[in-house]
């Protein structure tokens, strides 16, 4: 004896009816944080048991967006995750004190995402998404070893390094036999008072990462959506009020359509 039996992922087996997105970006600062958290809520105002697993170590923000800053509570040997506008809940920043900066070396992150994903009662859920840390690294392939049947959402800006972002993405996606779903682009314009849109990125970036991708992949990954600047998006993720449920959102309306695509 002595050999410690592998914890349980219920989303890894072969008869889960879960479809887990994971969300990733080449770098930090481009919205994957709030585009998780808002087609979360999206997906929840549709009537979708939804869950975030918010595995950003640098940001770990997915609970304030949310508007909850609830602790995890214990119930036997289960974790019960907090839960907000009907999005179940769990993120490194509940596990760590304050705002304590936290150094996670690989193996750390692969045994916390393995516990929250085989410890949290999460109960029967229609769709897992997973805030992946800025950058492709240890984490997708902890991701790929873990959730075999995770797909990859790649979120973007308009001026992003495309190339360079779609190359990580996709080899590591070649690498371990997950499906890329598509690309969205985010910070893609500013809608202004006369009706034009202001292109304060750029333009094009969710489009080349989308074709350069392609490429790589040999099948085509979409760009599933461009999502303009919107100070709601901010000014909601700093109260907990994901503009998806704003009808006074145009990043909410194009979210909304994003979330229509992944239900
Ligand atoms: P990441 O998770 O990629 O680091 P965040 O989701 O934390 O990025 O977003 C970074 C900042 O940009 C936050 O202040 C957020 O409110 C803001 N933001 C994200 N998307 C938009 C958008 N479409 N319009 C306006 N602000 C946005």
């Amino acid at each position: 004896g002595g050999a410690t039996a592998e914890p349980v992922i219920p989303f890894a087996q072969p008869n889960s009816r879960t479809r887990v997105y994971a969300i990733a970006s080449g770098k930090g600062g481009v919205g994957k944080s709030s585009v998780t958290v808002n087609l979360a809520a999206a997906l929840a105002a549709k009537g979708l048991a939804v869950g975030i697993v918010d595995a950003d170590i640098y940001g770990h923000s997915v609970p304030r967006m949310l508007g909850t800053d609830a602790r995890p509570t214990q119930v036997e040997d289960m974790i019960m995750p907090p839960q907000a506008h009907g999005v179940k809940v769990i993120s490194i920043g509940m596990f760590t004190q304050g705002n304590a900066a936290v150094v996670w070396r690989g193996p750390m992150l692969h045994r916390a995402l393995q516990q929250f994903l085989a410890d949290v009662y999460w109960g029967d859920l229609d769709v897992l998404l997973l805030d992946l840390p800025p950058g492709t690294g240890d984490i997708a392939i902890s991701v790929a070893q873990l959730l075999p049947n995770a797909e990859i959402v790649v979120v973007t800006t308009p001026q992003a390094a495309a190339a360079e972002v779609a190359e990580r993405a996709g080899a590591i996606a070649l690498q371990t036999h997950q499906r890329i779903v598509g690309v969205i682009e985010n910070m893609s314009w500013l809608d202004l008072p006369d009706g034009s849109r202001m292109e304060l990125f750029g333009s094009g970036g969710g489009q080349q990462v989308s074709d350069a991708l392609t490429q790589i992949i040999g099948a085509p990954v979409p760009v599933l959506g461009q999502i303009p600047i919107d100070t709601l998006v901010r000014s909601g993720g700093d109260i907990g009020e994901p503009v998806t449920l704003n009808p006074n959102s145009v990043a909410g309306a194009a979210l909304r359509k994003v979330a229509d695509k992944l239900a």
